[in-house]
């Protein structure tokens, strides 16, 4: 049997760390699912497309083909032939990627490539949608949270040691209008599924909320 976990969770709650390291323990794949609706993003960016022209964002992103590569350093995200990877991780490409996941149409082109994959092979799925919409009957659901002044925090000391010197107010505040655009929008906002397990990591360390991951995954495989 296939073995896919399905974890959601919002903006900077620490999914794609996490989902790698406990996708590693399990000898299973990562599929970091943000990192396709990056790769969106960034393409109408940078074709100039206006982000807030559904059909325009909608016809982009069913004229490209958005593929995943999984090697000994990760996830690798492209677009028809370029490795978009090393470009996906800016404030602006963050905000653009929830821009564009508002759309159905592009939902759909990425839900089913992410359904395709998620059939060939065990791996653990990280994103907004995949306990509710992605993988309704995953085995294991994992909604993992911490308080926007943790997850702002955790950010901040992150961009810090990358030299970046956006000020700690400025992050919570690009974060809170994130959660808002992804919680509250119309097509799969991001919310908990009933049957999720909530993990709440505020005042848990990083090996922690791993062992607490796999200990549920193991609780609901025996199940
Ligand atoms: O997870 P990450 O922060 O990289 O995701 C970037 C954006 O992509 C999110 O803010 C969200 O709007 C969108 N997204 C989504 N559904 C997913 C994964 C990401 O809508 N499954």
């Amino acid at each position: 049997m296939i073995l896919n976990i399905a974890m959601d969770g919002p903006v900077g709650a620490g999914k794609s760390s996490i989902a790698s390291a406990v996708a590693g323990r399990l000898g299973i794949l990562h599929l970091d699912t943000g990192a396709m609706y990056r790769a969106v993003g960034l393409t109408a960016i940078r074709r100039g497309v206006n982000l807030a022209d559904e059909a325009a964002v909608t016809a982009l992103c069913r004229a490209i083909q958005v593929s995943v590569a999984h090697g000994p350093g990760g996830q690798r995200t492209i677009v028809d032939s370029e490795d978009v990877t090393d470009c996906i991780r800016t404030p602006e490409v963050s905000m653009a990627a929830s821009t564009v996941g508002r759309y159905a149409g592009v939902r759909e082109e990425m839900v089913a490539i992410q359904q395709r994959l998620a059939k060939e092979t065990p791996m653990l799925l990280d994103g907004r949608d995949i306990c509710t919409v992605v993988l309704p009957d995953a085995p294991v659901k994992i909604y993992l949270t911490a308080s926007a002044e943790e997850r702002a925090r955790r950010r901040h000391l992150e961009m810090v040691h990358k030299g970046d010197d956006t000020p700690y107010e400025q992050v919570l505040a690009d974060l809170r209008a994130r959660d808002d655009q992804d919680m509250n929008r119309k097509v799969n906002p991001l919310r908990p599924a009933e049957d999720a397990v909530i993990v709440d990591s505020t005042s848990l360390t990083f090996d922690q909320v791993v062992d607490a991951i796999i200990k549920i995954v193991e609780d609901k495989t025996r199940e």
